[in-house]
């Protein structure tokens, strides 16, 4: 589970403006029920909800949602509810096999000449859904070994040319950290590309600062952002500006969506979002049906439905706009596309 408090050296000094916003960020159901007008009969179940993983939204994200909604699919994305108590068939700790790839503390090895790096398990915004919501980063992050291990273990497989930073969010980690990983990644030639995992363009706009630019445009090798948005409401003019900025950058922009019951799973809803971030030039990478962690079964949408609405969505849009359906199955060599006779039929 993500770290409640922070660990030593995640969230460092709180000069920069990015790092006031995030020590700000509403931690308190009471709090952003009380900002959005919501019923106060909600907070109990979220404070419960909340000591098994804390609320954790950034003001300015808590801005874009509708007062006095409770179906808002920003907030339902980040307000704990009591439906994450209830254990259900299925649903289990690490649904995607992560701890069965691990190549070194905080490095998974999953897909050919693809390693991901567990940098830290801090995020900007704490995601409901989120499939490590149980994982052990206080023992499998990779800064925690000053990344030496993870780059042995790169260094040591000159078959992976390309290197995920993911997390948690990697850049919730200090523009020096991310340097201190980077000098030390350069040396090893058969690394060709760097890839972000990040929800801060999305969440925390104000990350995507000059020391951070500096740092990503200053880096020899190529550079792709892999965003997480879900909703088109998320997308805002803040947003346009760090995605304009990362984009200038070098960085080449895309997005990767959860279906979630309630937030998106309409195929208005997710045209408006492939139209939203293709304006913002950013393009649909994948939409993922839901990892089965436990605590998230209530986002859960049957694997047919998604099928529906993902044929629905290429009928409506250019190709280039209609993301990738695909399933995480623990073991597999890839990320598995989804197809109508493949998927699950809960009548079956
Ligand atoms: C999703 C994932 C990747 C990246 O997969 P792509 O299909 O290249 O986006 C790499 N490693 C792990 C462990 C992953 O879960």
């Amino acid at each position: 589970m993500i770290a409640a408090t922070p660990l030593p050296g995640q969230f460092e000094s709180r000069s920069s403006s990015w790092q006031q916003e995030l020590a700000a960020a509403i931690t308190d159901p009471r709090e952003l029920c009380e900002l959005l007008d919501l019923d106060p009969a909600l907070i109990d179940g979220a404070l419960a909800s909340a000591r098994d993983f804390p609320l954790r939204v950034p003001r300015n994200f808590a801005a874009k949602m509708r007062k006095a909604d409770p179906r808002d699919p920003l907030l339902l994305q980040v307000l704990p509810v009591l439906a994450e108590r209830v254990a259900t068939k299925g649903f289990t700790r690490d649904p995607v096999g992560d701890l069965e790839s691990r190549a070194a503390a905080g490095v998974l090895h999953k897909y050919e000449g693809r390693a991901l790096v567990i940098a830290t398990g801090a995020c900007a915004v704490h995601c409901r859904y989120c499939f490590r919501r149980h994982f052990p980063y206080a023992s499998e992050s990779a800064l925690q070994s000053g990344w030496a291990q993870a780059i042995a273990a790169i260094r040591a497989d000159t078959t992976i040319s390309e290197v995920i930073l993911s997390g948690g969010d990697p850049l919730s980690l200090s523009d020096r950290r991310l340097r201190q990983f980077t000098d030390q990644l350069l040396s090893l030639t058969h690394v060709r590309r760097l890839r972000l995992h990040t929800r801060y363009p999305i969440v925390l706009p104000s990350r995507i600062d000059h020391g951070l630019l500096n740092w990503l445009g200053s880096l020899p090798i190529q550079r792709v952002v892999v965003l997480h948005a879900n909703h088109a409401r998320e997308i805002d003019i803040d947003v346009a500006r760090a995605c304009r900025d990362l984009a200038e950058a070098g960085a080449t922009l895309l997005n990767q969506t959860v279906l979630l019951a309630g937030v998106n799973d309409s195929a208005a809803t997710l045209a408006e979002l492939s139209e939203a971030l293709f304006a913002v030039g950013v393009l649909p990478y994948y939409l993922h049906v839901l990892d089965k962690v436990q605590g998230a079964a209530h986002f859960d949408v049957p694997e047919a439905r998604a099928v529906e609405l993902h044929e629905t969505l290429a009928g409506r849009l250019p190709g280039y706009l209609v993301p990738r359906l695909v399933r995480e199955v623990a073991g597999a060599p890839a990320k598995m596309p989804i197809r109508a006779q493949e998927a699950t039929d809960p009548r079956g």
